[in-house]
């Protein structure tokens, strides 16, 4: 089956919102087997909406939109598929009640005489209930079976009623005999997109007949892997056994599949282990804590953290030498040990974390240019530090050292 996503508003043309709905719509649609093959923006007026709904419901006889179902004047959504497949909008009291009810139950007052627009229904049309909002969706077919399923904008509702309604509708209408395109991705980092290549060799072209897609990014490079024209069933029994090559191939780069963050990993290795975390942070001034804190539960790994951004609080919080400080610098493997050392022995933890680096864009010199970052576990075996030099802007070097040190715990914590 195929499909066309149209999504409406001016806020998106003029880049103020990114879409999100066509994203999560397209992902939600792949999982089905279904296609989209056309994917289009258009502003809130009600000519243009009506142009690309026409030549969409031409090409492919599918449409999905979403937005302008709200109750104000640059909603238009309504009133240009109604004109186009020349309908008459009726008041539709069974959805003026539903309103009406909403309003009561959030005791947001009285129903305003605007959002009655929202009961205005496309003669024919069926109404989609909306449990996470006023305006309920509709979908309008014509005489040859085409059709258009209007959806609101707002990201939660769309997502609610993709799921209660939309979904299920299309599971239903293209039966089980389908395929999916489904994707698998194996999560690495530490390691440089032409480097992993490398690595794989001809696996890089891509296994089992399943092309394999490099995503690098700050967190590390993912290998995304996808399966067309398969069932479900076969392209995971497929995708399985490639991630397994994958990962035996890539070797201890791997740290997770598909959504894994790298700081839950590695809080529930230090969990499992009895481990308990503090963090010594200059150059990302808390990232790595917010990072950890971020997570429900991380309380019982995380005792705290220091940010000695300052050289004084270096040495005063974390037992920084001053002399190892003139030696060496403020960024320099020495330094990110006896940062690490300072901070498990001053919250008392089990394993102590560090990074102190140059994040840009001054403060670069020829031996340390902007990037040098040095890392440092404290607290399982000798503390040793690990210097990288990272490309990109201010905040992506720090994003960079935040994953890298989860990463040098992780392969710690892995080698007890
Ligand atoms: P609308 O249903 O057009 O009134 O949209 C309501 C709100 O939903 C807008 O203010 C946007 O913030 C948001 N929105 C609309 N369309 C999208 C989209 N395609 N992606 C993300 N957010 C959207
Ligand atoms: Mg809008």
């Amino acid at each position: 089956m195929q499909i066309e996503l149209i999504t409406i508003g001016d806020e998106l043309l003029l880049g103020f919102t990114v879409d999100t709905n066509a994203a999560f719509i397209a992902r939600a649609l792949a999982e089905l087997g279904v296609e989209i093959v056309h994917r289009s923006t258009v502003g809130d007026e009600a000519p243009r909406i009506a142009a690309a709904v026409a030549e969409a419901i031409e090409r492919t006889g599918a449409v999905i939109t979403t937005g302008g179902l709200g109750p104000t004047a640059d909603d238009m959504t309504r009133p240009a598929i109604a004109t186009l497949f020349g309908r008459e909008l009726v008041r539709d009291e069974r959805v003026v009640a539903q309103i009406e009810s909403r309003f009561r139950r959030l005791g947001t007052g009285a129903m305003p005489q605007s959002n009655i627009v929202q009961a205005m229904v496309p003669a024919g049309a069926r109404v989609l209930e909306n449990l996470h909002g006023t305006a309920p969706g509709l979908w309008i077919d014509d005489a040859q079976g085409r059709w258009v399923v209007m959806l609101p904008g707002v990201p939660r509702e769309m997502r609610g009623m993709m799921t209660d309604t939309i979904l299920p509708m299309l599971r239903e209408l293209i039966g089980d005999a389908t395929t999916a395109v489904v994707s698998r991705t194996i999560r690495t980092t530490g390691i440089g997109e032409s480097a992993l290549a490398e690595r794989l060799g001809d696996l890089a072209r891509g296994l089992n007949g399943m092309p394999l897609a490099f995503l690098p990014g700050w967190e590390g490079v993912d290998l995304r892997l996808t399966s067309r024209g398969m069932s479900p069933a076969d392209a995971a029994v497929e995708l399985e056994s490639a991630a397994q090559t994958l990962r035996d191939v890539a070797g201890p780069v791997v740290y997770g599949e598909q959504a894994d963050d790298l700081a839950s990993l590695v809080l529930a290795m230090c969990r499992e282990r009895g481990k308990s975390i503090a963090t010594a942070e200059s150059c990302t001034g808390g990232m790595l804590g917010a990072r950890i804190t971020r997570i429900p539960g991380s309380s019982d790994v995380y005792r705290g953290g220091i940010i000695a951004y300052a050289n004084e609080v270096k040495i005063a919080q974390l037992h920084v030498g001053e002399a190892t400080l003139a030696e060496h610098g403020a960024v320099s493997e020495q330094v990110s040990c006896e940062m690490a050392d300072g901070a498990r022995r001053a919250l008392g933890t089990s394993i102590g974390i560090a990074i102190t680096g140059i994040a840009g864009p001054g403060g670069g010199s020829a031996e340390k240019p902007v990037g040098t970052v040095w890392l440092a576990v404290s607290g399982i075996g000798e503390t040793r530090g690990l210097g990288r030099v990272y490309v990109g802007d201010r905040e992506e070097i720090r994003l960079r050292a935040t994953q890298a040190s989860l990463d040098l715990v992780r392969r710690s914590v892995g080698a007890l």
